[in-house]
């Protein structure tokens, strides 16, 4: 049987970014993804990076493309009742900012970066089923091309996303806690250069839309919907209608249109399971907390994780202290509530509810009004957005 020191489910961001780091301090682990590599890297998801996973990026040796290629945006747009208003996000906080590049770029470069080290990384494998973390020898059993293989290691760590299998498999000692939220967003990647240079969230009476983009000559954009909308009612007539019905504003500013290369229905979730970690199973992103995508924090909660795992379990191999181990779970979800609360936030503020009454958007519009009146308030929106930094 082989054996390594940190078995990791899922190449997703955490997964990957978890190994990198892991390698960087001489940590072996070994990497299992269900899906394979084309699909992996091709996943059009977030897009919005916070400043602290664009210095983990960069701190860690892989971020010389999100430096050069990604765009840094120091303000957010509202606009609401016809008109745009400028949250400068750089000014309220000190001089922090977020960064857009696709996730799927991310992935791209940590992809590489693993394969440049040697160390395992297998796609396509198959049933996959952490054993053992209860005691004091784990292993990860999985089959490659219907053939059973098992890894032996000192700790797993379950990266593999809201739908994977450690989350499960610790079993009903986990506490969960859970909204569904009743709106999805149909979201669409064009060929269209981006009409503004930051991103637009905007609350509509037909409902939200955002305007958002992943290159110079890029958009991506999202309409709120059903979260069960059928996208064969949506003609690219029809959402390009939507969407400036919804976005554009009284200075007569809209999105450019374009070929959609494209689209998917998303719904929308908040979710956190308590605690992160389960004896030598521990938890990171999508695994063990999924929310709205309002906040753009999935990602970039994913990453404080396994920045915050990494030193945990660099700790226990440099001292044998347990200590930040024991405390992996606690410091996570004290920043992963806090983004569940902003990400609920932005998502009940901007969002139109089904069965809502005209009073409940009439409160929206004043929190709204509010929001981009007061410096004290942009200032907590800025400070969220942008996030802090990672332990
Ligand atoms: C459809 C979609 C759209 C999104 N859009 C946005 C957005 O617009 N903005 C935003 O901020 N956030 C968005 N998110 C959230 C963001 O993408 C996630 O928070 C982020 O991907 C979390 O990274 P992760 O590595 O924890 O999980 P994931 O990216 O889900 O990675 C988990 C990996 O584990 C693999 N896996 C699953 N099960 C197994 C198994 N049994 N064995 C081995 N491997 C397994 C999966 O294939 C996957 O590669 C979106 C998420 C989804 C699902």
């Amino acid at each position: 049987m082989r054996r390594t020191q940190v078995g990791i489910v899922g190449a997703g961001p955490a997964g990957l970014m978890l190994g990198h780091l892991l390698h960087l301090r001489g940590i072996d682990s070994v990497i299992l993804e269900v899906r394979g590599r084309e699909y992996v890297i091709d996943r059009v998801r977030a897009g919005v990076l916070e400043q602290g996973t664009v210095d983990l990026l960069r701190g860690s040796g892989v971020g010389d493309r999100v430096l050069r290629e990604g765009m840094r945006h120091e303000g957010i747009y509202l606009a609401f009742n016809g008109r745009r208003h400028r949250i400068d996000m750089t000014a309220l906080t000190g001089g922090r900012a977020i960064t857009i590049y696709g996730q799927n770029e991310v992935v791209k470069d940590l992809i590489e970066a693993r394969v440049a080290t040697g160390r395992p990384l297998h796609f396509e494998v198959g049933d996959v089923a952490p054993h053992g973390f209860e005691g004091d020898a784990p292993a990860l059993r999985f089959t490659v091309d219907g053939e059973p293989h098992e890894v032996a290691c000192d700790f797993i760590a379950g990266c593999d996303g809201f739908h994977g299998v450690c989350r499960s498999a610790a079993g009903n000692d986990l506490r969960v806690y859970e909204r569904e939220y009743p709106f999805g967003w149909l979201g669409i990647l064009a060929k269209a250069a981006p009409s503004s240079s930051e991103l637009v969230y905007s609350n509509h009476e037909r409902g939200f839309a955002l305007f958002s983009m992943r290159s110079p000559a890029v958009t991506r954009l999202y309409l709120q919907c059903a979260p069960d909308e059928d996208l064969a009612e949506w003609p690219d007539e029809r959402i390009w209608a939507e969407l400036q019905a919804r976005l554009q504003t009284d200075d007569g500013w809209h999105p450019n249109e374009g070929e959609i290369l494209q689209k998917g229905v998303t719904g929308m979730r908040s979710f956190v399971a308590e605690p992160m970690r389960y004896h030598r199973l521990l938890l990171a992103g999508d695994a063990a907390h999924i929310v709205p995508p309002t906040g753009a924090k999935g990602l970039n909660l994913a990453m404080a994780d396994v920045s915050r795992l990494a030193s945990a379990l660099a700790a226990f191999y440099e001292t044998g202290s347990m200590r930040l181990l024991d405390e992996y779970s606690d410091r996570g979800l004290r920043r992963t509530w806090r983004a569940q609360r902003f990400s609920w936030w932005m998502t009940t503020m901007l969002h139109r509810v089904p069965g809502e009454t005209p009073f409940d958007y009439r409160r929206q519009l004043a929190e709204l009004d509010y929001l981009v009146s007061s410096r004290a308030a942009m200032t907590s929106l800025a400070e969220n957005y942008v996030g802090t930094p990672f332990e």
